[in-house]
């Protein structure tokens, strides 16, 4: 917890003391106030066969310090009693920003040596989504996203007709060039030449890993929000769409439950409504997060063959960063302001 949070968090509660020992109402209660509401972010850059051993010394830094970079951009929003939205928005554009995870600049290369993005965003407190699917050239698939939502009259936008939402939005298109890495492109010829067509998801290869992007909010309103954003899977047909834009599959925000952004095999995640299902277990069930991401994440999920991970925050400020996969990229910073960074399970 940083000193402005933890000084308004003493004013009002030294303040309830004061009157509750003059025999009076709580402050809080009496003056209409609002008491300040616990604020915490996670994030998640995909999830994956992330060894020790596949990961250099100055890669795995470089990495480290965006994850920080990107989850502390979005803590500061929160701390300045911004929404878990906007929080959200600005931790996964720093991530589409960097070339290191599978989402915007980083993205993965189809089939067809294209770059196919797909991205969505729900606000908890409305239940309002938006999400686009198999947009090309959009430098930040997630602000698109989010214009859907708070622009249009539908969730979900796709193909040419998002672009062309895009361009009358004034959203940020890039060049192939801009989306062009070295190392995505040594991936997708590692894939051609493997005739089996599940061989990007198989840890046979030093650099399998899923790094999709994506964050979780609370704001100081109570509020919660998700959002996503990936390339997809290396190598994918022409077409093909995962869980990360699908509402339900890839992110869920609610603020009776919780808010969930998930990573991983996208075809196992959209069979098991992964985001949706956890916070229904949470709201319908009353399991506790971490309870609801283990049945899901490390027991359904499982036995259905689907490797991945989930990253959840409920509005106690609990969060859950679960995966059944040997790492998962991730950062939160929980409701103490205590900073996390991980990639390995061990982390
Ligand atoms: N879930 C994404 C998809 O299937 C991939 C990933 O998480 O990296 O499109």
């Amino acid at each position: 917890m940083n000193l402005k949070h933890w000084q308004l968090l003493c004013m009002v509660t030294l303040g309830a003391w004061a009157t509750v020992a003059a025999g009076q109402a709580p402050m809080a209660e009496s003056a209409g106030i609002e008491p300040v509401k616990p604020v915490a972010i996670a994030l998640h850059a995909g999830a994956g066969t992330i060894n020790k051993s596949n990961l250099d010394a100055d890669t795995e830094k470089e990495i480290r310090t965006t994850l920080e970079q990107a989850v502390r951009a979005g803590y500061a929003i929160l701390l300045e009693g911004g929404s878990s939205l906007d929080a959200v928005v600005a931790s996964v554009t720093l991530l589409e920003d960097s070339p290191h995870f599978n989402a915007g600049k980083g993205a993965v290369f189809n089939a067809q040596g294209q770059h196919e993005l797909d991205a969505s965003i729900m606000d908890g407190s409305e239940l309002q989504a938006g999400a686009v699917a198999s947009v090309k050239n959009i430098r930040n698939p997630i602000l698109l996203a989010r214009q859907v939502m708070l622009v249009s009259p539908h969730v979900m936008l796709m193909g040419e007709g998002a672009e062309a939402f895009a361009r009358d939005n004034g959203i940020v298109f890039e060049d192939d060039d801009y989306f062009f890495t070295e190392r995505r492109w040594q991936q997708l010829e590692k894939a051609r030449a493997n005739s089996d067509p599940q061989a990007h998801f198989v840890s046979e290869t030093p650099d399998h890993w899923l790094s999709t992007v994506g964050a979780v909010a609370l704001d100081s309103k109570g509020d919660l929000a998700a959002a996503t954003s990936t390339g997809g899977t290396t190598n994918k047909r022409w077409g093909r769409v995962g869980d990360s834009p699908i509402i339900g599959a890839g992110t869920y925000a609610d603020n009776r439950s919780c808010a969930v952004s998930a990573t991983g095999h996208g075809e196992f995640f959209i069979r098991a409504t992964v985001a949706r299902d956890i916070c229904a277990r949470v709201q319908l069930q009353g399991k506790s997060l971490q309870q609801a991401a283990d049945e899901v994440v490390m027991e359904q999920l499982v036995e259905m063959g689907g490797d991945g991970g989930i990253i959840a925050l409920d509005r106690e400020g609990n969060i859950s960063l679960t995966f059944n996969t040997p790492g998962m990229y991730r950062a939160s910073v929980d409701a103490n302001g205590e900073v996390f960074i991980g990639i390995y399970k061990e982390d």
